[in-house]
């Protein structure tokens, strides 16, 4: 009997205290519109259902019980963003630790002279990256020898993608000559303003395929999430150039919107997989990304998670300890990695694919075929023999789509095929990415590879190798080849 005695002493007096501190706060809500946001509450918040949750914190905090479930407010209990990240901020260690990131020569050079004053830790700092990109036509004259070409095309460009190089990724390129490959990619120049045919601002449809804010949904059992239109460094050929870096400040995320996207994949049960993509999901902070895998992974029909992400290789230094650990939480996690040129395999780059294999993620790689930059063997070759070194397995060689001003960029579809003909036989199957239109008008993607058929001759199926040199293999009762007419099936 004295036990409960206590007991109902004790949440008596919790309630005269919730009671008496919810009186409080009325009248500080009350007072809230002269009090604005001087006094920490946030403008046009909705006062009235926060203060409650306060209240609870506060009353949890001094009393060892929750408050009666009488007085307890229901709540949806899975995290708020807000809630998240002021979590993850109370959680993180009084004092960074050190990020220990190598810098290759080149761009140690780079930055003493374009950025002296900048420590090694801040160069290392994917947020001072990030800050200190190269944006305006000012920056970009004072680094590079900018031709005529370069010059005009930077200085009448308005709307989205607009120029965007973080200094790391700029230390790899030619200062001078407006023909080097990465450079060429990042750099704007007249051809961007011309129209070839087919192309259009969004050519493989994916805004008809929209079916909630930043979900696209074209695929039976997977969806892409575009969660951001952020990207560390934008790309002349970009297929969504329509979205990312808009003007007017880069797109920001809502989490209305990403609330209305998780409420579309929980209706979902069909979908299996989600990908993130953007921008760049990588451009996100820790915490939002954290709560955002957080939130997909509990949802229980969704089998694995995949981020599509050019940062490792245009800005390493974000592939940190902490954003590793945070990736490694929400296994079974994939990522598919954007590479352009083996230039690109730096010693700052085996680190962040290094880091990412250690915890577990597996790596693939996604190249854009272009013209001028990457359509020859002999640079496609040490560009995925030096992915697998990283530990990152080839698997897209993508044909450029036909966005807007990208014709300059485009190869024929031939050029594709005599690449994967040329690793083909000649290399690891482990370096042969899957060639792939992706088909405009919502078609989605087509792989085309190179035909080793040559024809059949009866019962045998003809083969041609890697060397050109034809085999025949048993294949009774088969007609693979029989519509061929050629001399060797004749002989
Ligand atoms: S990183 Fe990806 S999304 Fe961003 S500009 Fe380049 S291709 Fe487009």
């Amino acid at each position: 009997m004295e036990m409960w005695s206590r007991r109902a002493r004790r949440e008596t007096c919790t309630q005269i205290y919730l009671t008496t501190f919810d009186k409080a706060l009325n009248i500080a809500g009350l007072l809230h519109p002269l009090m604005g946001s001087r006094w920490g509450f946030r403008e046009g918040g909705n006062f009235g259902a926060s203060h409650r949750t306060m209240g609870l914190q506060i009353a949890r905090g001094r009393e060892a019980k929750p408050p009666l479930r009488s007085v307890r407010t229901k709540r949806d209990s899975r995290p708020r963003l807000q809630e998240a990240t002021e979590a993850a901020a109370a959680a993180a260690p009084a004092k960074k630790s050190a990020l220990r990131f190598p810098v290759n020569p080149q761009t140690k050079s780079f930055y003493k002279r374009f950025f002296p004053g900048t420590s090694t830790a801040e160069w290392n700092d994917w947020r001072w990256q990030m800050r200190a990109r190269i944006r305006t036509l000012d920056d970009l004259a004072r680094i590079f020898h900018l031709c005529d070409d370069e010059y005009q095309a930077v200085k009448k460009h308005t709307g989205s993608l607009p120029v965007g190089i973080t200094p790391y990724y700029a230390s790899l390129m030619d200062l001078k000559d407006a023909r080097e490959p990465l450079r060429r990619t990042h750099i704007m120049t007249g051809d961007e303003y011309l129209r070839g045919p087919g192309e259009a601002d969004d050519p493989l449809a994916e805004d008809h395929d929209t079916a909630a804010p930043g979900i696209v949904h074209r695929y039976p059992d997977r969806v892409l999430f575009l969660t951001t239109g952020t990207c560390s460094t934008y790309c002349r050929y970009c297929t969504r150039a329509r979205v990312v870096g808009n003007p007017g400040g880069e797109y920001q995320f809502s989490t209305r919107q990403w609330e209305q996207a998780l409420t579309y994949l929980e209706q979902h049960t069909e979908v299996r997989d989600v990908l993130l993509s953007g921008g760049d999901p990588l451009t996100l902070g820790d915490e939002k990304l954290d709560w955002l895998l957080g939130r997909l992974r509990a949802i229980k029909h969704l089998e694995f998670l995949r981020i599509g992400t050019k940062v490792p290789v245009v800005l390493p230094q974000r592939i940190t300890k902490s954003l590793v650990n945070i990736l490694a939480k929400h296994h079974p996690l994939w990522m598919s990695i954007h590479f352009t040129h083996p230039s690109e395999l730096t010693p700052e780059v085996s680190e962040a694919t290094a880091r990412l294999a250690d915890a577990g993620i597996p790596l693939g790689s996604q190249t854009v075929l272009l013209k001028g930059i990457n359509d020859d063997i002999a640079v496609i070759m040490p560009l995925m023999q030096g992915l697998l070194k990283r530990r990152v397995r080839p698997y897209y060689l993508y044909q450029c789509d036909p966005i807007r001003g990208s014709a300059h960029f485009r190869t024929t579809v031939e050029k594709g095929l005599e690449i994967i003909q040329g690793l083909r036989g000649h290399t690891t199957g482990y370096a042969t990415p899957i060639f792939a239109v992706d088909a405009p008008g919502g078609g989605g993607k087509v792989q085309i590879a190179p035909d080793f058929i040559v024809g059949r001759d009866g019962n045998d199926l003809l083969l041609r190798n890697f060397e050109g040199a034809v085999y025949r293999y048993p294949d009774p009762g088969g007609t693979l080849g029989s519509g061929k007419s050629n001399r060797l099936a004749a002989e």
